[in-house]
């Protein structure tokens, strides 16, 4: 049996329960995965199933409606910057008494509520003001990467789904049933991050392999001067911007496709200013798995002149010790950025100071 949840590889165990709360939903849900474990594939395929009278059929217009992003009653709420502010959690809660329109439930998603607990006046009080007595057919759905203990009042409201991410091979055998070669479906599915949409747009990618090839180099090009860094950055840049180009012919297509649908089935359109909003937060998520990827593959690079160099030093080479000592220093920075991935939205800056740092001048 297929159904919404069939897809999130590696999540078999969530799923099962996911399944039972589709029947018996209560009023808020805390989704709990890092990167890569599909928080927002999970969120939408919980919504789809809420609605559908079966339940997460994965087939009928109403699941396909909100997998789509086209059911006004399940609302994405959006963050401008990069904490949850006030005013935006406020934004939650009056959608979260509207009534809904169709014969379904008024669904609230909010994804990365571990921001509600950072930034000048954190949001985490409103937040948890509005999981309190919320009217009967709404249902909050919320995301994190994490669970700060700031957020464990918000957390004691909401059932808690932990997610973990599916191993490599479940990808890249989920791949080739879907018909993609062998060497492709092992380059997408260790590029995915766990994510098997994202593994999916990259089997389709003949690029794939050259950007790889091109961060794995990267640590070898910083030749220590300032303008090589800044033009590495660049390049980066204009990398992760050609990475974006199969994603954004599928979003296309998918536009093209529920056009073409819709059209037959003479039922209205998806609203355009959603489907916008969806693609956008599709590509920005995208993008930041790009670069994701590509500090991953500068980390092995250095994690494996790391080795060399213990080695060398081991057996009395001079040097190494110097050379070990600038290596951690490289990996901190790689960390460092990792971390600042999450909550950045100037990835520019980050590039640059990053390759600065590594330069070591
Ligand atoms: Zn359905």
């Amino acid at each position: 049996m297929s159904d919404v949840f069939s897809s999130l590889v590696g999540a078999s165990s969530a799923a099962d329960a996911l399944r039972h709360h589709a029947r018996h939903p209560v009023h808020a849900y805390l989704f709990i995965g890092a990167a890569g474990t599909g928080v927002h594939d999970a969120l939408n395929a919980f919504a789809a199933a809420l609605q559908c009278p079966d339940h997460g059929c994965a087939r009928c217009p109403v699941c396909r409606g909100v997998l789509e992003g086209a059911d006004a009653d399940v609302q994405w709420i959006e963050r401008a910057g990069p904490a949850w502010r006030v005013d935006e959690i406020r934004e939650a809660e009056r959608v979260a008494r509207r009534r809904p329109l169709g014969p379904g439930r008024q669904i609230v998603i909010l994804e990365d509520v571990e921001l509600t607990v950072s930034g000048a006046s954190p949001s985490a009080p409103a937040l948890l003001k509005s999981l309190e007595e919320p009217p009967t057919r709404t249902v909050f759905l919320l995301g994190a990467s994490e669970l700060p203990g700031a957020l464990d009042t918000v957390a004691s409201r909401c059932v808690l789904v932990r997610l973990v991410a599916p191993r490599d091979g479940d990808i890249e055998e989920r791949l080739r049933d879907e018909g993609v070669s062998s060497d492709a479906a092992q380059s997408a599915a260790r590029a995915a991050l766990g994510n098997l949409e994202r593994a999916r747009v990259l089997a389709d990618d003949p690029a794939l392999v050259a950007r790889l090839d091109w961060w794995r180099a990267l640590p070898d090009r910083l030749t220590g001067t300032p303008a090589v860094a800044s033009a590495l950055a660049r390049e980066a840049t204009a990398l992760l911007d050609e990475a974006m180009e199969p994603l954004e012919r599928s979003l296309t297509q998918a536009a093209t496709r529920e056009r073409d649908e819709a059209a037959q089935l003479g039922v209205r359109a998806t609203n355009r200013r959603e489907f916008e909003a969806q693609s956008r937060r599709e590509q920005r998520r995208f993008r930041a798995e790009e670069l994701t990827v590509g500090l991953s593959t500068m980390t092995a690079v250095y994690r494996e002149r790391l080795a060399r160099d213990l080695e060398a030093s081991r057996e009395g080479d001079p040097r190494a010790d110097q050379r070990v000592v600038a290596t951690l220093r490289r990996l901190d920075a790689l960390a460092e950025a990792q971390r600042r991935l999450s909550t950045t939205l100037d990835e520019g800056l980050l590039l640059h100071d990053l390759l600065f740092t590594l330069s070591d001048f």
